[in-house]
């Protein structure tokens, strides 16, 4: 699996500093504060599908993912600067200023400076800097082959001690071990597994698997990031392709043994998953309701099937 990023996009014209557009060779952090800036900082990341015939770029849960971002400044004792309400017009006017015509990914981030505050200890309660960015992304949705994931050796982080449904940089670290270790052992990505040794997600992605016809996903109470895409495919599965969904635990061996599976997220869109430890999943390949769910998600994000028109922020009317 590749070509989701192109890392050798250029960078955005403009990005949204602490309230201000600022070109992007000035939104500068110094390097001393490095260390701190990126441990000490919570983000989301949102996505926009241009659509061609509409001449219209669409954000995607733009207020959802917003609202988890201030979820996660709230866990982690981060007085917001702004309104949410304020960081929404942010991204709308920033797309607008770098007048972006395709598909592209927009990652808030709220952040502590490590200089003016050199440590956690003097962070508690204070204002974040914020920070908007936008970067191109090229879809896989409809083209891909699915991928073959490990279950990784590495347990997922747990809410007593790294709780996952905070989106911080730091998470990441126990994200990068599992998918380094996988992709070094010859597979597109790892599969988590708790401490107690049930399922909880991707590497930055939600989970399903079908089994017995019924739509299977982890609860948010399984050491899982509490994914927006992941609602939007429990809520496609049940009010439009009338299908069973269940939140429930899942056990390693379920996923050899269920007739699909697949993987879901902002970045990851939703993804097959076709062998799981080198095997099958159902006949190996992408089945039925993934290719039901990828298809109307496509159409819903893309603004082609005007069904959930909430979960669209147009940028250009
Ligand atoms: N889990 C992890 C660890 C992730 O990084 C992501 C991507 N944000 C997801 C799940 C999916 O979340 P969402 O659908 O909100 O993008």
């Amino acid at each position: 699996m590749s070509g989701r990023f192109d890392f050798s996009v250029e960078p955005p014209e403009n990005v949204w500093f602490n309230g201000k557009l600022v070109p992007w060779k000035e939104a500068t952090v110094p390097a001393t504060a490095m260390g701190a800036s990126g441990s000490l900082a919570v983000f989301e990341g949102v996505k926009a599908y241009w659509n061609e015939q509409r001449k219209n770029l669409y954000v995607v849960h733009l207020g959802a993912h917003l609202r988890r971002l201030f979820e996660s400044m709230k866990i982690v004792r981060m007085a917001p600067p702004i309104p949410l309400e304020h960081m929404a017009e942010a991204v709308v006017a920033l797309l607008r200023a770098n007048q972006l015509r395709q598909d592209t990914y927009i990652r808030p981030v709220a952040f502590y400076d490590g200089v003016k505050l050199p440590s956690f200890r003097y962070t508690i309660g204070q204002p974040p800097e914020l920070l908007i960015a936008t970067q191109a992304f090229f879809t896989h949705l409809l083209t891909h082959k699915g991928k073959k994931c490990a279950i990784s050796s590495w347990s997922r982080i747990s809410d007593n001690s790294q709780p996952p449904r905070v989106k911080c940089m730091s998470n990441y670290q126990n994200n990068r071990l599992a998918f380094t270790q996988a992709n070094l052992d010859g597979y597109d990505d790892a599969i988590m597994l708790d401490e107690r040794g049930k399922v909880t997600e991707g590497t930055m992605s939600c989970l399903f698997m079908v089994r017995n016809d019924v739509v299977t996903t982890p609860p948010v109470t399984s050491s899982i990031l509490e994914g927006i895409t992941r609602t939007a495919v429990i809520q496609m599965c049940r009010e439009d392709l009338r299908l069973p969904v269940v939140e429930r635990e899942i056990d390693r061996t379920e996923l050899y043994v269920s007739e699909e599976a697949f993987l879901c997220g902002t970045g990851e869109e939703i993804t097959a998953i076709v062998t799981v430890d080198r095997m099958p999943v159902g006949n190996g390949e992408p089945g039925p309701v993934f290719k039901a769910v990828e298809q109307l998600y496509h159409d819903v994000v893309r603004g082609i099937d005007g069904r959930y028109a909430d979960w669209r922020t147009p940028v250009y009317e």
